[in-house]
């Protein structure tokens, strides 16, 4: 029977087609998702039809063919082997698309008729499970935005059934967050963010629109409720839009017949509790990975040595949500302090840990109904592994070891009844049949013996057949055409009794079936089908047992992850020689021979020179820092952050002694020309993110800024540096270390209260300069632009023509203190005459000066060149 159905085929096909039942039955699969691309089952074969297999064979590289139907409308067509999709599916996702998967659900040799088939599963970016397509060391996350009335929520999800929602007034924090989490994937209400914003989202990140229907908060509650009981939604009450947004999670997963049963109950957290790093000083401090993309030279790198996925991705999680309440960071800190003096222990935990695997997101795996035999092994072996980690947690004293050791459930009898009932290495799916382990089923073993006893019946029988006729080279084989035959060479075909049926000829001989040979057959065909079936069956049963025990399996993978995590600081913070902090709630800091953790595992031991820091808001609010370039002033402003930032998150640190107090934020700001090299900035992205630093510094704030003002011209940059400096001092209040090339600046430290000259010493030797790394009071005496330009081998003559003409200029110069203060005397608040104490020709010889020809391209050159004989044109 066939249909007429219009139909859209691409441009070459006509619009009406004749349809077999089974594309039929494909496009009515295919109407409930018109979204995603339909992989449909057939057989060894995953095959994808019409537009959808125009683009898969395009994105695929597939050969695309066509299913010709008697008429000339043909019908593209590809497909992909069933065992090996998921390189595939992984490919369709990089590229944007959705997909749905639809298998076969009843046995093809007995279905009568077209095999029914259901779409079991549509993936998604952030719904991916496969452990082929996640970053172990990363979470993957799926994110639901939605905004209302001014407030905005923002709930992920990642497959380790982690649930987090969080509700907040600026929308720009929720840049920021979503910045901070990378989802792989952001379910949109529609209308929630505009288009400027979705365009800021890095491109990598998939979002998707949903109706603002489908954020209801009634799908949460009935979540809830049905398994935590009544109440159980009562806290959401306070958060209808957080609940909104979890509720069209929980829609969208459902959609997408991903299973939520691995879900933890849902958190709410704000993005308070957590110490900010936004974005660009994130990358600026390079905290997971470096400023070209790579792991290698992050803090993360450094300070990452667990042994699980899941532990790695809690020390992500805790570099990137560093805290806020020295309660806390005191307790991880106590446990990285006991880790630390117990090498024996750390030891065996590494032992222990090494290997476990990732129990999270086999949970995952289990609850969303995707796992496999091998997972539930594993899931059995990892359970141990817990065990023997927690009988080794024996005597532990830090209250976290303690509280971690409890949340352990090693489930005995649970891993007793996996290990009755699978084989140790059993298939990747069940359908493969023999993972059942012997003794477990007596009918399974029964099926088996009958399958075993097959072969020898088949002997006995090749045996019998050779005595009976004479043909000592008859054989009985086995094919899946023709099933069991006998098989006789031609020079023997005349010795073939007449109860043999002839079946095929083939080359040098002829293949015969007796009744009695099918009588077997179809017994042994039933029996193959019946272990086959009672397998997979016997399987899943054993997955929903394993399943009634998620809540406890997932509070295992999330102690062994948070203890792996510990552990990797503890074995950190020996061999790096860190200490721990001591955390106040002073508002001061003061770090003894402190060290950059990054740099210093770059150099050789030994080579790092370490620099004290002292920050107080009434002694040494604002430091000024100068020095020549590569003296080492950039290091020194991220130390200071990276030691207060892994304070916070727990972790020990590169100083001898470190006395900090808790900040609420940290930013860092780096000049525009520092990072022409990448290509990204301009002055203007400076000036926006100094902007920013102005309006959310607050006095419990780190600040660097690292040679702002450099990206425009000499005078406005400097003037802009010095206004900045004036506003963080009376306004912001924020602690900040400010590295500067401008001496100018250090004359702030005369004038305003709490700014402090510091420099980074340089040795003269004759007319050359040994860096010296030392951070000291005062103000480098000169900019020793001159001497590193030497040093980079500008030509001689050109050096020696500097420094005439820096002489010049400084006898001629006019100190800038002297003209402000001029100014301020005046009681004029109107812009300052740029003539008063900048002459036109000093204000040139300024910006050669500071040209930094290192780094110069030669068409900033020519910029340059053109800029300043605009200037000392009249
Ligand atoms: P600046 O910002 O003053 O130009 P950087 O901080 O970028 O200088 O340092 C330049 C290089 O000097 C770094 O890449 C590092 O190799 C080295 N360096 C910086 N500080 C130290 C230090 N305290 N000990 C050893 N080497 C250092
Ligand atoms: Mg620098």
């Amino acid at each position: 029977m066939s249909e007429e159905l219009p139909l859209r085929l691409g441009d070459r096909q006509p619009s009406v087609v004749k349809l077999t039942p089974m594309l039929q039955q494909y496009l009515r699969l295919k109407e409930h998702y018109p979204d995603a691309i339909l992989l449909y089952r057939l057989g060894d074969f995953y095959e994808m039809f019409f537009e959808d297999a125009e683009r898969a064979s395009r994105l695929l590289d597939l050969t695309l063919t066509s299913r010709s139907k008697g008429d000339d409308s043909r019908i593209p067509l590809c497909g992909v082997p069933h065992h090996s999709v998921q390189p595939y599916v992984q490919k369709l996702l990089e590229h944007g698309h959705k997909v749905a998967i639809c298998e076969q659900i009843e046995d093809p040799a007995t279905a009568k008729g077209i095999v029914d088939r259901k779409v079991v599963r549509v993936i998604t970016p952030g719904t991916v499970l496969e452990e082929e397509s996640l970053d172990p060391s990363a979470p993957s996350y799926l994110a639901a935005v939605i905004a209302r009335a001014e407030r905005h929520a923002l709930v992920v999800d990642l497959s380790t059934g982690e649930l987090r929602a969080t509700e907040g007034e600026s929308l720009g924090g929720l840049e920021e967050e979503l910045g901070r989490l990378r989802p792989r994937e952001v379910i949109v209400a529609t209308g929630s963010l505009d288009a400027a914003t979705l365009a800021r989202l890095p491109p990598t990140l998939r979002t998707s629109e949903l109706p603002s229907e489908a954020f209801a908060s009634e799908r949460l509650s009935d979540w809830l409720e049905k398994r935590l009981g009544a109440g159980a939604a009562e806290p959401w009450r306070a958060r209808p839009l957080a609940a909104a947004a979890l509720g069209a999670l929980l829609g969208y997963l459902d959609r997408q017949l991903v299973g939520t049963e691995h879900l933890r109950a849902p958190e709410p957290y704000q993005t308070e509790e957590f110490l900010v790093v936004d974005d660009t000083s994130r990358r600026n401090l390079e905290l997971v990975e470096s400023v070209r993309g790579e792991r290698v030279g992050s803090l993360l790198w450094v300070l990452d040595r667990t042994q699980t996925p899941m532990g790695a991705r809690v020390l992500r999680r805790w570099l990137l949500y560093p805290l806020l309440d020295p309660a806390r960071i005191g307790e991880r800190l106590d446990a990285v302090e006991e880790l630390s003096g117990e090498p024996a222990l750390r030891d065996e935990l590494a032992l222990s840990l090494d290997g476990l695997g990732d129990l999270e997101r086999l949970a995952g795996r289990i609850g969303s109904g995707t796992a496999s035999p091998r997972d539930v092994v594993r899931l059995r072996q990892a359970l141990g592994r817990g065990e023997a980690v927690q009988t080794r947690l024996g005597d532990v004293r830090a209250a976290p070891l303690r509280r971690l050791r409890e949340a352990i459930r090693p489930l005995p009898s649970l891993r007793d009844l996996v290990a009755r009932a699978l084989v140790d290495v059993p298939p990747l799916s069940a359908r493969q049949g023999d993972l059942i382990r012997a003794g477990y089923r007596a009918e399974i073993d029964e099926l088996r013996a009958l399958r075993h006893d097959g072969k020898s019946w088949i002997s006995a029988l090749e045996a019998r057949e050779r005595a009976r006729t004479g043909i000592g080279s008859l054989k009985v084989r086995y094919n899946k055409v023709f099933g069991y035959y006998i098989e006789v060479t031609n020079p023997n075909l005349k010795l073939v009794p007449v109860d043999y049926q002839r079946r095929q000829t083939i080359a040098g001989g002829e293949r015969f079936v007796t009744p009695e040979l099918k009588d077997y057959e179809s017994k042994v065909l039933g029996a193959e089908e019946r272990l086959r079936a009672l397998e997979s069956g016997l399987f899943e049963d054993l997955v929903r047992d394993v399943a009634q025990h998620l809540p406890e399996i997932v509070a295992t993978a999330g102690a062994l992850a948070e203890l792996d995590a510990l552990r990797s600081l503890a074995a950190v913070a020996v061999d790096g020689r860190y200490i721990r902090p001591l955390l106040d709630r002073s508002t001061s800091i003061e770090i003894r021979e402190g060290r950059h953790p990054v740099i210093e595992r770059m150099l050789p031991s030994g080579r790092f020179v370490p620099n004290d820091v002292e920050l107080d808001p009434d002694r040494a609010q604002i430091v000024v820092l100068t020095g020549p370039n590569m003296a080492g002033k950039s290091t020194y402003l991220r130390q200071t952050a990276l030691i207060a930032l892994m304070a916070q998150m727990g972790s020990f640190v590169p100083a001898e002694r470190a006395k900090l107090c808790v900040f609420d934020r940290i930013f860092t700001r780096i000049g525009a020309s520092d990072k022409l090299a990448r290509g990204r900035s301009t002055f203007m992205v400076e000036m926006t993110e100094t902007a920013s630093i102005l309006n959310t510094g607050t006095p419990r704030s780190l600040i660097l800024l690292d040679e702002i003002g450099r990206g425009t011209a000499t005078f406005d940059g400097l003037a802009l540096a010095w206004a900045v400096v004036e506003q963080l001092q009376s306004r912001a209040r924020a602690k900040t270390l400010f590295a500067t090339h401008y001496h100018e600046l250090t004359e702030l430290g005369g004038l305003l209260p709490g700014v402090r000259n510091y420099h980074v010493a340089v040795k003269e030797a004759g007319s050359n300069i040994v860096f010296l790394r030392k951070v000291a009071p005062g103000s480098a005496d000169k900019s020793y632009g001159i001497e590193v330009a030497r040093l980079a081998g500008l030509p001689a003559a050109v050096v020696a023509r500097a420094r005439e003409i820096l002489d010049q200029h400084e006898r001629s110069e006019r100190s800038l203190s002297a003209s402000l203060r001029a100014r301020e005397g005046d009681g004029r608040a109107g812009p300052m005459q740029l003539t008063i104490f900048t002459p036109l020709n000093s204000e040139v010889v300024r910006a050669v000066e500071n040209a930094d020809l290192d780094n110069m391209k030669p068409l900033e050159a020519l910029n340059l060149l053109a800029e300043l004989k605009k200037q000392i044109k009249p």
